[in-house]
């Protein structure tokens, strides 16, 4: 096995194995009667798309979802006939990239459906789609009245053009109003349904609802956190594991005598004489910057705070409690937890945002290693 040379010592370590549980773990709770739509739109929420999807592919899930059609576009050059989903809005002058890339793609108008079916006509190709339904989130989609309903049959019946699957989201309001949009959903399917009009697949689960309420799965399921272990449910339970760890090296080491300040406006001050370690990761690495008070990071066994502004590239952290402290030491930022590492839930609550937030936004600017004990990875 060929190590690949390590560029940078900030990095993002993605588990595959974990992966591949998380969705075991998912494809056992739902059986084999409902598909999985796995979600990795925002680079596979920050892993890394294109190098998590073999394993996806591998777990047999049904497609591949992401937001945009520059998403689609970056896996479909590399995976050439895999399904692959758009969740979002792509604007008709763009339409003709779904049709020639084989993408099925979310829409909510006829004059959407007939566009694409003229453009698949011109190619001799069947253009593929799944209707978008409001029940209430009022994001994307019509609302479910009768005008939608002809609309709705109208597009089932034009040429190359394939109404695959009907959906909607869930605002996860309470569960009064999940039900509520649920049987909105239901009676719209049902009332095309007595007109002819049916789909394959059917879908308005994210990962909260893939868990917590199973008569929502219907016959395909959504779950793009849960993909990460990221256990956003409160009802259900699903033992899926945190897949990343983020870890970096103390670059150099600073004895800063009692009173003297680090950093920008000498935010911190030294409380007494103190070692401090200068990290080689910050803001630009997707860190949340307002974390600046309560970040930590795990260096040898101990919890290492950080301290002063985290800058664009760097921040300190007051290293005199570590052990044998030395340049290169390895510091996690976020780990699973176990070794006392700030895990990405708790990285949320600290900056006041939510899981997905904190590894979304992680950018491509930390490398990313991927780690399997059953393929040989170049
Ligand atoms: C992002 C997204 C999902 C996945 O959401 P999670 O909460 O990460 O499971 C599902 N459906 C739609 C429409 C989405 O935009």
């Amino acid at each position: 096995m060929v190590e690949r040379e390590d560029l940078r010592d900030t990095q993002i370590i993605v588990d595959l194995d974990k992966i591949e549980e998380n969705v075991r773990l998912i494809n056992n709770i739902v059986g084999e009667e409902i598909s999985v739509m796995a979600v990795v739109k925002a680079n596979g929420y920050g892993h890394g798309a294109v190098s998590i999807a073999p394993t996806l592919m591998q777990c047999g899930v049904k497609y591949l979802a992401v937001a945009t059609l520059t998403e689609a576009l970056e896996l479909r050059a590399v995976f050439p006939s895999y399904p692959l989903f758009i969740l979002g809005h792509t604007p008709d002058r763009l339409l003709h990239y779904v049709v020639e890339k084989n993408i099925t793609q979310t829409i909510f108008s006829l004059e959407q459906a007939q566009l694409l079916g003229s453009l698949a006509k011109v190619l001799n190709k069947t253009a593929r789609v799944h209707i978008k339904v409001d029940t209430g989130f009022h994001r994307l989609g019509k609302s479910p009245s009768a005008s939608f309903a002809d609309e709705v049959c109208k597009i089932c019946a034009v040429a190359n053009v394939e109404a695959e699957g009907i959906f909607s989201h869930l605002a996860l309001v309470n569960e009064e109003e999940n039900e509520k949009q649920y049987r909105l959903f239901c009676d719209f399917i049902e009332s095309l349904e007595s007109r002819g009009c049916h789909f394959k697949y059917k879908h308005i689960a994210d990962s909260i609802a893939t868990v917590d309420y199973p008569r929502y799965r219907m016959n395909m399921v959504r779950p793009g956190a849960l993909i990460y272990g990221m256990r956003g449910f409160h009802i259900g339970f699903l033992p899926v594991q945190q897949v990343l760890t983020f870890r970096t090296a103390i670059s150099e080491l600073h004895a800063v005598p009692k009173g003297q300040g680090v950093g920008y406006d000498y935010l911190w001050k030294a409380p007494r004489d103190s070692i401090v370690a200068t990290l080689p990761f910050g803001y630009a690495d997707g860190y949340p910057r307002n974390l600046r008070d309560e970040g930590y990071v795990i260096i040898n066994g101990v919890k290492a705070p950080l301290i002063g502004v985290i800058c664009m590239d760097q921040c300190m952290a007051d290293v005199t409690e570590v052990p044998n402290v030395t340049v290169g030491m390895e510091a996690i930022i976020y780990g699973d937890g176990e070794d006392g590492s700030m895990t990405i839930d708790k990285a949320a609550k600290l900056a006041g945002t939510n899981k997905n937030d904190i590894i979304a936004r992680l950018p491509a600017r930390p490398p990313r290693k991927y780690i399997s004990k059953k393929v040989t990875l170049e």
